[in-house]
C-alpha cells in the first residue's frame, strides 16, 4: 500500500482528501503502518505515501531516530493499535544528518538542545569511511542503524518479529524525485 501510494504521489495523483472518513474513524482506528520520519517539511509521510486519515501512525523527529518516547509510541502502535509494519524513513539532503557529519568531521557544536537530535546519528557516521558523499551514505546508515536497534527492542518488537505479526523495514525518500527507495533495510 505504501509503494502504491508513493507511485501515485510521484505521478501527481494524490487522493488523500476523504471527508467521509472523519465520522467513520471517530469510533476507532487501525493504522496499518507506524512511520518514523524526519521533521523536514519536505517529507510528510501521509502526502508522499498518498495515505489519508487513519492509515498511518507517525512519529516525526528531526533525523528520524528513536528515543525512549519514540519507542513507546512504536510499541503502542503495535500492541494497542495492531499495526503490523514499522517503517523507518530517512531522506536525502537531511540537515540533521549533515550536522552529524559536521560534528564528526569538523567537531561542530550546536546551541541549545540541538545536539540531542544530532548525537544519536553520530555512531552511524562513525561507522563509515569519509568521502565526498559521506552525508548521503550516512542517511542510509542511520536508517539501517535505527532499524537494527528497533529489531532488538524487547519485548514488544522482538515478540512481534518472532511470531511474524510485525515487520520492521527501512526506506529513504529522495527529495529530488519524490520516490521512496524501499530497499534500504528489511
Ligand atoms: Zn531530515
Amino acid at each position: 500500500m505504501l509503494k502504491e501510494g508513493n507511485a501515485a504521489f510521484v505521478q501527481g495523483a494524490c487522493t488523500t482528501g476523504a471527508p467521509g472518513r472523519i465520522h467513520e474513524l471517530a469510533d476507532g482506528r487501525a493504522p496499518f503502518a507506524v512511520i518514523i520520519a524526519c521533521s523536514d517539511s519536505r517529507t510528510p509521510p501521509s502526502a508522499l505515501f498518498n495515505r489519508g486519515l487513519g492509515d498511518l501512525f507517525i512519529i516525526r523527529v528531526a533525523g528520524n531516530t528513536v528515543d525512549s518516547s519514540g519507542l513507546g509510541s512504536i510499541e503502542y502502535g503495535i500492541s494497542v493499535l495492531g499495526t503490523s509494519l514499522v517503517l523507518v524513513l530517512g531522506h536525502t539532503h537531511c540537515g540533521v544528518v549533515n550536522a552529524a557529519v559536521k560534528a564528526v568531521t569538523e567537531k561542530a557544536k550546536f546551541p541549545g538542545s540541538i545536539g540531542t537530535i544530532v548525537a544519536p546519528i553520530i555512531p552511524a557516521v562513525r561507522s563509515l569511511k569519509g568521502g565526498d558523499d559521506l552525508a548521503e551514505r550516512a542517511v542510509t546508515a542511520n536508517v539501517q542503524r535505527v532499524v537494527s536497534r528497533l529489531k532488538a527492542a524487547k519485548p514488544i518488537v522482538t515478540k512481534g518479529l518472532q511470531d511474524g505479526s510485525v515487520k520492521v523495514a527501512g526506506a529513504v525518500y529522495d527529495i529530488a524525485t519524490g520516490k521512496v527507495d524501499f530497499g534500504v533495510a528489511a
